[in-house]
């Protein structure tokens, strides 16, 4: 046989008791090394002296796989240990990012024997006349043995010991320490790529404020990292917390729990593949904040107990929101609600009414002769006075009301829970109170307003809430028409 090879030498008790010591122990110096200090590739290159020291070959070597196709391989020369300096190649151009061909039968064998997970040892001497023996040849190799490195079950690379002076014959428990060390090398190189990946992933996280978390269904147990829920500012994906389910759902703010609760369970049976919800949940301190949770899934492959996500810190986004909202809805000179506002509260309310069998009134609450401010002050004091006028309503009106700029100078003003009695009773200490100011604005001349006021009560059998509006506004034309200065109901 001119190459051996083979997975995992089977020894016997006779060939572990004359197991190569030196080597045994260079081995363990060399796994040592790899779990201390911070440089894990480095300390590769310490493992690699140790052995070469005592296995006394020219060269120790390492080869990772970039790429691998039907017609060659592309390889980069990533650690080396070199007896003296003459057989060191690591920095050699040739060995930079090398690509070589597959197409000599012997050469495509060897890596699909490392594909495999076999090792190979090498006497050039031995082998027929090749392709092989003339390459080891031309490099003055006389020996060589590789130990493919297999990273989460795929060939990452090979560990290779070639021999430049002597034709080394490796035991089988060389062999299998030598394995080891592959193992070893593996364990690192998956370790670093781990780290690089966590780096990626905290930059992501230093720059799109998310968390990420995962629900194990089977045993109820929620994984979170504390960036978003967390009290520090310095916390991490390292820094995370396991809750229980009911725990983690204790964090949820009531109003979306439920809600919750069905998104997720539509997002595990076969219908659901995306999972996306905007809620609340209280953070360390106790403070409720707003999220966005997300995860999705290939419907092919559903998940099996595990879900994972991320859950998006969308504060900011929310109180855009809000802002835009509330400012869709508000008077910009009065701050109050807008007419549009009231549109859609009155239809609101008017079904809450319904539904709950509860009394709702409506008082609509015109200036008297508004007109004659402007014309006498001007239009800048008739604005003042309209300013004024609304956080006097505020004051004058009970706090369950909701107040409405419906128009120029006139307001409105829905009591929910409210019958027409109490709310002709609000609207004439309004009326009282407006006509008692001596004046509405705090400089003189004196500007003294008065108001009427209509006021009408929901009635069941109302088709639609906008009749309460037209019978209040009824009642308003009739207190203008009486005198002004007043509150009438509709009869
Ligand atoms: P009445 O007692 O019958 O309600 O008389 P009025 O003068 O209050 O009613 P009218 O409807 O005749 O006039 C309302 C006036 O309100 C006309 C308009 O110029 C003025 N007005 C409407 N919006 C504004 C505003 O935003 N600022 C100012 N300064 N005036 C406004
Ligand atoms: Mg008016
Ligand atoms: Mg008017």
């Amino acid at each position: 046989m001119t190459i051996l090879t083979g997975i995992q030498p089977e020894l016997d008790r006779h060939q572990l008791s004359e197991l190569n010591v030196d080597l045994l122990s260079a081995v363990l110096r060399g796994a040592d090394m790899l779990v201390s200090g911070d440089d894990r590739l480095a300390n590769i290159n310490h493992l690699l002296a140790e052995i070469g020291a005592v296995t006394q070959v020219s060269r120790v070597w390492v080869f990772q796989v970039l790429g691998i196709s039907n017609t060659d391989i592309l390889q980069d020369y990533v650690f080396e240990w070199a007896n003296e300096k003459k057989y060191a190649q690591i920095r050699l151009p040739h060995f930079n990012h090398f690509r070589s061909s597959l197409a000599h039968p012997e050469y495509r064998e060897l890596i699909e024997s490392r594909q495999r997970g076999e090792y190979q040892a090498v006497i050039t001497d031995q082998l027929p006349s090749s392709w092989l023996k003339r390459y080891l040849t031309q490099q003055r190799i006389l020996s060589m043995l590789t130990i493919p490195i297999i990273v989460d079950n795929k060939w990452w690379g090979t560990l290779g010991f070639d021999d430049c002076e002597r034709e080394q014959q490796w035991s089988e428990s060389d062999v299998t320490l030598l394995r080891a060390t592959g193992h070893l090398i593996a364990s690192t190189v998956l370790k670093n790529e781990l780290f690089s990946k966590q780096r990626q992933i905290d930059i992501i996280k230093d720059n799109t404020h998310c968390s990420t978390w995962q629900v194990d269904v089977q045993r109820g147990i929620c994984w979170c990292s504390s960036e978003i829920i967390g009290d520090s500012s310095i916390s991490s994906i390292r820094d995370s917390r396991t809750y229980t389910s009911r725990h983690w759902l204790r964090r949820i703010h009531p109003r979306y729990r439920r809600a919750f609760f069905s998104r997720v369970r539509h997002f595990l049976s076969p219908a659901g593949n995306e999972l996306k919800m905007d809620l609340q949940v209280q953070r360390d301190n106790g403070e409720y904040t707003w999220v966005e949770i997300t995860t999705n899934h290939d419907p092919k492959n559903k998940p099996q107990g595990v879900v994972a996500g991320v859950m998006w810190d969308i504060s900011q986004r929310k109180a855009e929101e809000q802002a835009l909202m509330r400012q869709a809805a508000t008077d910009p000179l009065t701050q109050l609600y807008n007419r549009r506002q009231f549109a859609s509260d009155l239809a609101r309310f008017g079904d809450k009414a319904r539904y709950r069998h509860q009394p709702l009134s409506l008082l609509i609450i015109d200036i008297d002769h508004f007109k004659r401010i402007n014309d006498n002050y001007g239009h800048i004091v008739g604005d003042q006075v309209l300013e004024a006028f609304a956080s006097l309503l505020e004051a004058h009106l009970p706090l369950h009301s909701n107040i409405y700029r419906i128009g120029g100078e006139e307001f409105a003003c829905l009591l929910p829970n409210t019958d027409q009695q109490a709310a002709q009773h609000y609207g004439s200490q309004l009326c009282e109170a407006i006509y008692d100011h001596h004046s509405i604005l705090d400089y003189s001349p004196a500007i003294r307003v008065s108001v009427s006021i209509g006021c009408a009560e929901f009635d069941a059998a109302m088709l639609d809430a906008k009749y309460l509006y037209q019978h209040a506004d009824d009642a308003l034309y009739n207190a203008k028409l009486s005198g002004r200065n007043r509150v009438v109901s509709y009869a």
